[in-house]
């Protein structure tokens, strides 16, 4: 079966008034969307459910983060049970915002990717190299430990609910997009790594999609490169152009 293309928005910490965050829904509500393109908007944990409610039931929505642990003394966390139980579909985990900025290493994004999968939650799973690192030809290096450390956790059957995020540290929020190339080299190398790592089903089934920059008009040839499955759209997901790059493959 073909893999269905996916559509993810991460809204980070926007927008910062409910009133914004119903301008934005209202526009996704009245879009004509394409119904084969798989649609998740990640709003602010405090927006997940009353945008739940007012949101188009074709498009689910996503926490941008949960911890590792079902319940407990864990101030400030949220957990991957409770986001099911609330009927929020999905996680990103391991975000490069999350990395750098709160220190989360691969283990506890790796931990935390696990126990949302038990969870029950589908995970959009972020990977991605640094510019200094990809100046030192460590790119493939850098993502395949990143994605080993989720390996190594999960059963071949997890992977039936992960949508792996390729997205360049250097390229996200930065304006500076991947090449097409640069995009379809890595997620042939994560598809391949899948193939050896887990199975060839796992590898030819799982979604890799493109973070970094992507806005109505990159997209297109982006969306054209044969292991591109998608996007994970971080600033335009909160501007009109979001509509364009879900319908990108009309
Ligand atoms: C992101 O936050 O995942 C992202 C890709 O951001 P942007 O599209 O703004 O680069």
């Amino acid at each position: 079966m073909p893999r269905q293309f996916f559509v993810g928005g991460n809204f980070k910490m926007n927008p910062i008034s409910r009133a914004q965050k119903k301008v934005i829904v209202n526009e996704l509500n009245a879009a004509d969307l394409d119904p084969n393109t798989e649609v998740v908007i990640a709003p602010p944990s405090l927006y997940l459910l009353p945008l739940k409610d007012i949101v188009r039931s074709d498009i689910k929505v996503s926490a941008q983060n949960c911890y590792c642990k079902t319940s407990g003394a864990y101030t400030g966390e949220i957990s991957p049970v409770q986001l099911a139980d609330a009927g929020v579909p999905y996680v990103i985990i391991g975000h490069s915002e999350r990395r750098t900025l709160f220190h989360e290493t691969s283990e506890l994004v790796a931990q935390k990717t696990k126990a949302a999968l038990d969870g029950s939650l589908s995970v959009i799973l972020c990977v991605g190299e640094t510019l200094q690192e990809r100046e030192a030809e460590k790119t493939i290096q850098v993502v395949e430990n990143q994605l080993r450390a989720v390996v190594t956790l999960l059963n071949e059957s997890d992977w039936d609910r992960v949508v792996i995020a390729y997205e360049p540290v250097w390229a996200i929020g930065t304006g500076r997009v991947a090449t097409a190339a640069q995009a379809q080299e890595v997620h042939a190398y994560i598809r391949q790594y899948l193939s050896t790592a887990v199975s060839p089903a796992v590898s030819e089934n799982t979604r890799i999609i493109y973070g970094g920059s992507v806005t109505a008009t990159n997209c297109k040839e982006l969306s054209t490169q044969i292991d591109v499955d998608g996007f994970l759209v971080g600033g335009a997901s909160l501007k009109p152009e979001f509509v364009d790059i879900i319908n990108v493959k009309r």
